[in-house]
């Protein structure tokens, strides 16, 4: 039996008890077993539950009922993300062997909607990074080309879920962590607005940046998870009381026109250094697609983007420093056998904290530290009110912008991994949503350079409704999903 590759799919086949619940999960686990594990698998599931997914299954068939929006869909949740008695690592040595005590909030909504549990899936150490190499626990391949990255840091979440080893995956996007994974794995991925999805139960990164989302083979999938997982939470004091909209409403027509939608092209991107010249020539393309659905085209100057890798590095890693001040190797992370308190915190962290997030510690203790607290920290803190400031008048002028994820499509592994500069510098295009705290969605469009390649559509602050909408009609044009399906089922 070929398995369904959509949420609605998977949904209609359940309703109409073409499949049970129990044979889809097994479909899903077989395919796990076949193309994940094992020496020449791809790596992103970290640690399984499959006894406990079969077990909700064979629940779902026995009470007949599917009428939860994902009832009997199979998924994965980022290794950041706490699931109760299941590891949570980080990607760190020093959370090896850390279980969570409790169900993130994201976790608890999924599982009352009925979705099901496969397991968590790899990423960068404390989600620092953008090729999923910063993972201390396993190495994780592009399921398109297992010499190439798959992404980061969620980069567990983009490559199980292009090939279809689970219907989609939670990740987190402080930086770029959810689109730029899901572009250089040909899916569809979502950061949402700060404050629209509870960070509650998850491990942070940076806490004014993270942010929690789904990647999913389309972006009706997205919005359907979306529906759920969103909303005000009491444990995260950041999410406002703002009303959760039936986002799938907008993405299950097949409607396929951009009419009356008026789409920004930031200047300042399209002449970035270093965009690879065939990834320019296909976002070129996307514009003339959007442009021939209906949509009005403007171009809209950000002059700030320039100064928006250092305001970003400097910020995230300011935050991340305090966030990781408590591994210290008593209440969380690996003990030494040590003499006193000092030496005990100097090699635990030493000895399980990996590179990036050692230069993330060293960097925000020294922009934190007295004397140049006002020369960094302060300043960049500034900047990012311009830079917001800027965004929000340019959502005045325009619906949404259109924009690369990545400067280029998927790389070597081990290619960048020595050069952190340059990895920093290609998040251009993703860190500036994460600085004004707006929303973006990741499609995939065609192959460029032989790997995936797509755009991503960024919205004002809590309109994730027109991204989807957006999105939706263009990734249906371009029929990516096909390519994929023929490629990885
Ligand atoms: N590459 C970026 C960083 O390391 C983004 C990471 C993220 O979004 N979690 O900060």
């Amino acid at each position: 039996m070929t398995i369904p590759t959509t949420i609605a799919q998977a949904k209609k086949m359940l309703e109409t008890k073409e499949i049970t619940a129990l044979d889809l999960t097994n479909l899903f686990i077989q395919r796990i077993e076949k193309f994940d594990a094992g020496e020449n698998g791809i790596g992103a599931y970290t640690e399984t539950c499959f006894d406990i997914a079969r077990k909700q299954a064979e629940k779902l068939d026995a009470s007949g009922d599917f009428s939860k929006p994902l009832a009997g869909i199979p998924y994965s949740l980022k290794d950041v993300v706490s699931k109760k008695g299941m590891k949570n690592t980080a990607g760190s040595k020093i959370l090896e062997n850390y279980i969570a005590p409790h169900d993130a909030t994201v976790a608890k909504k999924l599982e009352d909607s009925g979705a099901i549990l496969l397991g968590k899936v790899n990423t960068d150490e404390f989600t620092m990074g953008s090729s999923c190499e910063n993972s201390a626990i396993q190495k994780t391949v592009n399921p398109w080309n297992y010499s190439k990255v798959p992404g980061g840091s969620s980069g567990g979440g983009s490559s199980s879920v292009a090939k279809y080893l689970g219907l989609f995956s939670i990740g987190t996007d402080t930086g770029g962590s959810i689109r730029q994974p899901a572009n250089f794995c040909g899916i569809s991925g979502l950061k949402v607005s700060y404050g629209r999805v509870s960070r509650s139960g998850i491990i942070s990164y940076a806490s004014s940046f993270d942010s929690i989302g789904p990647l999913a083979p389309t972006v009706d999938c997205c919005a359907r998870v979306l529906e759920i997982i969103a909303g005000h939470d009491e444990k995260d004091a950041t999410t406002p009381e703002i009303e959760v909209s039936q986002y799938s409403s907008v993405t299950s027509s097949d409607e396929k026109t951009l009419a009356g939608k008026k789409i920004g092209v930031i200047k300042e991107f399209t002449e970035a250094e270093g965009l690879d010249a065939e990834i320019k020539k296909s976002f070129e393309k996307s514009i003339e697609t959007a442009k021939k659905l209906g949509a009005e085209i403007v171009e809209i100057s950000l002059p700030l983007t320039k100064y928006a890798i250092p305001t970003y590095y400097l910020l995230v890693k300011a935050e991340a420093s305090t966030n990781l001040a408590r591994y210290d190797g008593i209440r969380f992370g690996s003990t030494s056998e040590c003499e006193n308190l000092d030496e005990q915190y100097l090699k635990t962290r030493s000895e399980f904290f990996g590179e990036e997030v050692k230069r993330a510690i060293m960097m925000g203790t020294y922009t934190l530290s007295a004397g140049y607290f006002d020369a960094y920290y302060l300043k960049a803190c500034k900047v990012r009110t311009l830079i917001k400031q800027e965004y929000d008048s340019a959502f005045e002028k325009v619906d949404a912008l259109i924009a690369p994820v990545s400067p280029f499509s998927a790389f070597n592994i081990g290619e960048k991994i020595d050069d952190p500069l340059t990895m920093y510098l290609a998040d251009i295009f993703t860190v500036t949503a994460n600085l004004a705290g707006i929303c973006g969605l990741s499609i995939p469009t065609e192959k460029v350079n032989d790997m995936p390649s797509g755009v991503q559509i960024l919205g004002k602050a809590f309109t994730e409704e027109t991204i989807l909408e957006i999105g939706n009609v263009l990734e249906k044009e371009f029929g990516f999903t096909d390519v994929r399906e023929g490629e990885m089922v």
